[in-house]
């Protein structure tokens, strides 16, 4: 069973003609310096077709992002100073980390184990091309691989790859989502649209109750 995530050896060693797009995840931590803490998630296409994010959290500001191998290090520097120019915050790092993370292109990338060879999690490739995100796919394909393990009958590998078919829809839905993240016109039509966007509650100073819930209008949303 392939649990070992973006680089698996298990599939590298049984599937080595399997081929999911993968970028090289790179992330830094500072001791934050900006006055208001802020989340952001920056599409630079200059240095990558994929993402980049920044979080603020205990007084320390992360930035990391997902770029093609080839000169991976050299483009995440020019994003970070591409960044400072528009006044983001880096200084000296507290650390760097880095490591693969896969981005499925087609419902085909996920990799089907057979003869009692599994996979899960990102091993498998069940990780979001759109967001990145891949822990709970792990969680969902781990669970059903222990329901089908726990009741061998039949062809196991056709009844997990039936089980975790609801994982690969939804990850092939997020594949068709990536032009309206990655593709600024598309992006800009979304964020016009206010779709999914989420409603602030402002509180101001002239309210006479703490928490005075305010409607503001759908320009003023944040958005998705
Ligand atoms: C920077 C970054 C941020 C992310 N943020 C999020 C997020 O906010 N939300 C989200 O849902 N997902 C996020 N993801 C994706 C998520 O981390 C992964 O998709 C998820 O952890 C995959 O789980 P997994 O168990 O399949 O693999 P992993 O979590 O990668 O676990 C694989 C394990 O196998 C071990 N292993 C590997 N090779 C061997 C070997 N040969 N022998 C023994 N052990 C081995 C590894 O040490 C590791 O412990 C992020 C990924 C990155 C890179």
């Amino acid at each position: 069973m392939g649990a070992d995530g973006a680089n698996s050896i298990v599939r590298r060693t049984f599937y080595p003609q399997k081929k999911i797009r993968n970028y090289l995840s790179i992330q830094q931590w500072f001791p934050e310096t900006h006055p208001t803490p802020f989340y952001s998630c920056i599409f630079d296409p200059e240095t990558t077709d994929c993402c980049s994010w920044s979080i603020s959290k205990d007084h320390q500001f992360i930035f990391g992002g997902a770029f093609p191998l080839d000169n991976a290090r050299a483009r995440f520097e020019k994003q970070k100073q591409k960044l400072e120019q528009i006044g983001f915050r880096f200084g000296e790092p507290l650390k760097t980390e880095a490591c693969l993370v896969l981005r499925p292109s087609s419902f085909g990338d996920f990799c089907k184990g057979e003869k009692g060879i599994f996979f899960i999690g990102e091993a498998a490739g069940f990780i979001s091309p759109s967001s990145l995100e891949g822990i709970s796919s792990a969680i969902y394909s781990a669970r059903d691989l222990s329901r089908v393990l726990n009741h061998p009958k039949g062809d196991l590998n056709q009844r997990y790859w039936k089980k975790t078919f609801h994982i690969r829809f939804k990850l092939f839905l997020k594949v068709l989502k990536c032009p309206f993240m990655y593709h600024s016109f598309l992006r800009k039509l979304v964020m016009k649209s206010g779709i999914r966007s989420i409603q602030i509650n402002e509180a101001t100073q002239k309210d006479t109750t703490p928490h005075f819930a305010k409607k503001i209008s759908p320009q003023r949303r944040a958005q998705p």
